[in-house]
């Protein structure tokens, strides 16, 4: 039995996997992975893969990577951890200072919680709990754009809209407001991404205008829907809603877990709106791919309406355990000092322009309704009628068969449902990037070629996260 092989049965044996339905596993293999170096994946037979989703969106600067390394190396032999509440240490001081400087101009105060899911539990808690503070207890509901995703907890899920994840638990949700997103890839033919995006703000301005008074929060996933398929819309659509958010007294939260740390080609998404929004949720790329940890920043203003004596009983009680762990914080401040000295931003430009020109032939397709990108982030929609856009069914999986395909050639594309995307690490060179491309266009062909026959139910899942 190979090495693979036998991780592979010891895993199965014990182990229930995140997003995954097991009895998969009856046939798909697991790749148990013994190493990781730069942009490269090596499992216990030695087979490598090019990590061209970051691990889930994560590593921005290699597995591996010798600074980051060496930062936990040495803050270990410091301080593993010690609890924030009543205490404090040297990593989380400097990267807070860190985030404040380098996010827009009124975030001045960082809150820590230890994933992206509980970071959004923190921005609405916080955000209702102003309102209460400020003696406007009614503004109790939030506002959320179709097919967002911001996590899986269940008030994160509650602000989500893919129905894959959420239609399961409704009974357990809040009960929010839900507007039409903006998204690019549903503009009628002729229409340019701005017009678009502007177009759709009038659901959003409606909903404000009837509801704000019992509105605390609209929050979004700045300018890339990502587990919603990376659906994508135009800058112009946060600046209105920074101005109407203002207008109507409403919180605005921006959940760029996903898209932060320069994803889009700004160090962050809100950069290119010219705005701050009153809570910016950061998390993933956070610790370069390291270690779990999240960040929400929000304004003086929020901070002072909890800021009183005890008894008033105005404090924000919320607490996780591992707030603001020291050797996450390494890691951090480590993948920060990577951004600056390398010039990171202006460096993935041409990384950028490599993935569009890589891609470019795909547009033509036949069963590609769709090449888009922002930024780092390239998707390709495959269709199973182009003319009108009709998706495949989600039964038939054919972003599986992508998945497998590239696994074969050695590159980790896990596509979401039939949009097959790269989200690379930005140390990822071009004549990598062409190397996916290839890869991708071959497992197009091989997915979009076969007839699948399976019995298709009604049902509306578009697929997530889940490799078909
Ligand atoms: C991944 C993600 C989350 C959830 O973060 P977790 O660390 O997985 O809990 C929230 N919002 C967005 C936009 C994400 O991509």
């Amino acid at each position: 039995m190979s090495l693979n092989d036998s991780w592979m049965q010891r895993d199965l044996a014990v182990l229930w996997h995140p997003c995954t339905q097991m009895k998969d596993h009856e046939q798909l293999p697991l790749i148990p992975i013994r190493r990781g170096e730069g942009v490269w994946l090596e499992d216990f037979d030695g087979k490598r893969y090019l990590d061209a989703v970051s691990s889930w969106w994560v590593n921005v600067f290699g597995h591996a990577n010798p600074r980051i390394n060496q930062r936990i190396k040495d803050q270990v032999d410091q301080l593993e951890h010690v609890m924030l509440a009543g205490f404090s240490h040297q990593p989380v001081v400097e990267l807070s200072e860190r985030l404040v400087a380098l996010t827009p101009a009124g975030l001045e105060r960082v809150f820590y919680t230890d994933n992206g899911s509980t970071g959004i539990e923190v921005a609405l808690k916080m955000s209702f709990h102003y309102w209460r503070n400020s003696g406007r207890p009614e503004k109790q509901r939030f506002v959320t754009l179709s097919n967002s995703y911001h996590g899986e907890t269940v008030a994160a899920m509650s602000v989500g809209d893919v129905a894959l994840f959420t239609d399961t638990y409704k009974p357990l949700l809040l009960d929010t407001f839900k507007v039409p997103s903006p998204d690019c890839y549903l503009r009628p033919e002729g229409m340019g991404w701005e017009e678009h995006s502007r177009a759709m703000f009038a659901y959003m301005e409606r909903t404000l205008a009837e509801y704000h008074r019992e509105i605390a929060a609209v929050i979004v996933e700045p300018l890339i829907q990502g587990a919603g398929g990376m659906r994508m819309y135009h800058p112009v659509y946060l600046k209105l809603l920074r101005e109407a958010c203002d207008r109507y007294e409403v919180h605005l939260i921006h959940d760029e877990i996903a898209v932060g740390f320069g994803r889009t080609g700004t160090m962050f998404a809100c950069e290119q709106a010219g705005i701050t929004p009153d809570f910016l949720c950061l998390s993933k790329a956070l610790t370069g791919g390291y270690l779990p940890m999240a960040a929400v920043l929000t304004t003086d203003r929020l901070y002072q309406a909890f800021y009183d004596d005890y008894s008033t009983l105005r404090a924000f009680l919320h607490s996780h355990t591992y707030t603001g762990n020291p050797l996450a914080c390494a890691a951090a401040l480590a993948t920060l000092d990577i951004f600056a000295e390398d010039n990171v931003i202006e460096a993935n430009k041409a990384l950028a322009a490599r993935m569009a020109s890589a891609t470019a032939h795909l547009a033509e397709h036949p069963q590609v309704a769709e090449v888009r990108q922002t930024g780092m982030a390239l998707a390709i929609e495959m269709v199973q009628d182009k003319a009108s856009r009709t998706p495949y069914p989600w039964q038939e999986r054919r972003g599986l068969k992508v998945y497998q395909h590239a696994l074969e050639r050695g590159a980790l594309l896990r596509p979401l449902g039939s949009v097959v995307y790269f989200l690379p690490p930005y140390c990822i060179t071009g004549e990598q990037i062409d190397f996916l491309a290839e890869v991708a266009s071959e497992g197009i062909d091989i997915a979009t070629r076969e007839t699948v026959s399976v019995a298709v139910p009604a049902g509306r899942y578009p697929g997530f996260r889940d490799p078909g």
